[in-house]
């Protein structure tokens, strides 16, 4: 048999972490079977559903790689087959109609809260018979006095009591299907033999697994997959800060960090950290899968952001940084040399792309106060002997720049620091850079000197 697992997110926002989690488990449940990973839309609420959040949704997909077979399918395209399903059971007996006004429900609804008990519906129409000119649903006839079990493949086996569960709506008044009963009948529409997803839609699945037996379907394997939590032990909400993939991707993270962070968030194998697309397929399995929720930790994604942006090849770092700053007027060779040096000190792409600015942005250099002070601090002239011994410097180089400058410390009985420190200031407007001598290198003679002249 071959596995097709599927994605079914609901474009009602942007795509966040916790849904590429999933759709990543199933991207690599489907591949390490040779089965095929499927996306469908579940855009059947009119009003929240927005095409944005769906192009959305592809964008950030494929951005993380995770492409999937076949083309999308949108549910509200198959409104019409949900519907015939739900007069389907109706006609078999295996649903009815309800006329339960809406204040009917909602004095019963007030009624349980007030005797602090949960609401259930009370099955009035379970057994009516007659057919009245008067808006109704469709219910499900839950098979009572026994019981479903769910054979889980992450969280074991799981057991309701019928008795227990609703007889939930599956058709509404205006004909429209629900959630529970599309769902149900896309899977089978689609072929899905594996249903993997955040736990929070356990109790949906009882319901589920009730409709594909009524329908006399074979019923698809379920995982569910515990939720993300906050690094405090709550909820992942949009209260913990912006969480979309779109963020993360417009803050220069890494696909594969975010990937990698995300493989690991629940799952593990062994101690081994860190996992290519091609390990990732070959080694998942849903056994190691977590039974707890993850908990998101924020820092420990931007170490393993570090540990792949210190990876990218310096040919690839100029590529990305071309969308920053314009490096027409540069040889790779020098650019190459340029990132050498500031790969190594910056944590991230922001990162470097910061810490380059004042290399690549001549005209624009921002002053920290610290280094305007280091500037005032040092004598006149002291400054006027920096400026003439580097001005006499024949070949540009680091080791000959650094010799200039010892000899003048040397000569003025003062600290390396103290001669090296007002360069670095006028040069980079900061107090802090890698080897002072390789920047002037790399800036060369003339501008480094026009920097130098303009601030002392
Ligand atoms: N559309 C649902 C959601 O976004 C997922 C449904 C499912 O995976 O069965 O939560």
């Amino acid at each position: 048999m071959t596995i097709v697992t599927r994605f079914a997110p609901s474009p009602t926002g942007l795509l966040h972490i916790g849904g590429a989690r999933t759709a990543l488990y199933n991207y690599l449940y489907a591949k390490k079977n040779k089965g095929k990973f499927k996306l469908r839309i579940e855009d059947t609420d009119k009003e929240r559903s927005k095409d944005s959040f769906s192009k959305d949704i592809y964008e950030n997909m494929k951005w993380l790689g995770l492409e999937w077979d076949e083309k999308v399918i949108y549910q509200s395209e198959n409104i019409s087959a949900h519907v015939e399903l739900a007069e389907k059971l109706l006609k078999e007996n295996k649903a009815y109609r309800c006329y339960c006004t809406k204040e009917e429900i909602e004095n019963a609804r007030s009624k349980a809260k007030k005797d602090k008990k949960p609401y259930r519906y009370d099955r009035k129409y379970r057994d009516f018979k007659d057919i009245l000119n008067k808006p109704y649903v469709i219910r499900v006839k839950i098979p009572l006095n026994t019981k479903t079990v769910l054979n889980d493949k992450i969280l074991g086996k799981i057991v309701v009591n019928n008795n227990e569960l609703d007889d939930f709506i599956i058709l509404r008044t205006d004909k429209t299907p629900t959630y529970m009963l599309s769902v149900v009948a896309d899977d089978k529409l689609m072929g899905i033999t594996d249903v993997i997803r955040g736990d929070d839609h356990l109790t949906n699945t009882f319901k589920q697994l009730i409709l594909f037996n009524l329908l006399g379907w074979k019923t698809p394997s379920f995982s569910h997959i515990p939720l993300i939590h906050s690094k405090e032990g709550s909820k992942l909400s949009k209260r913990h800060g912006d969480l979309s993939v779109k963020q993360y991707k417009e803050n220069k993270y890494l696909p594969e960090a975010l990937l990698n962070y995300l493989l690991r968030l629940g799952w593990g194998y062994g101690d081994k950290e860190f996992f290519s697309i091609e390990e990732a397929v070959s080694l998942f399995n849903l056994k190691g899968v977590g039974k707890s929720p993850a908990k998101f930790d924020q820092k420990k994604l931007d170490n393993v952001n570090n540990y792949y942006y210190k990876k990218i090849p310096l040919e690839e770092l100029i590529k990305i940084i071309k969308d920053y700053y314009n490096i027409e007027n540069y040889t790779e060779d020098y650019l190459k040399k340029l990132l050498l040096v500031f790969h190594e000190r910056s944590e991230n792409i922001t990162d470097l792309i910061e810490n380059i600015n004042y290399m690549l942005k001549e005209k624009e250099i921002v002053f920290s106060e610290q280094a305007s002070n280091i500037i005032k601090s040092t004598k006149k002239e002291v400054l006027n002997i920096i400026f003439n011994s580097l001005k006499n410097v024949d070949a540009w180089f680091a080791p000959n720049i650094e010799n200039t400058l010892k000899k003048v410390a040397n000569d003025l009985e003062l600290k390396l620091f103290n001669v090296a420190a007002p360069v670095r200031a006028a040069v980079t407007g900061k107090s802090h850079s890698p080897s002072i001598f390789k920047i002037l290198e790399l800036l060369g003679q003339e501008n480094a000197l026009e920097r130098i002249k303009k601030s002392f």
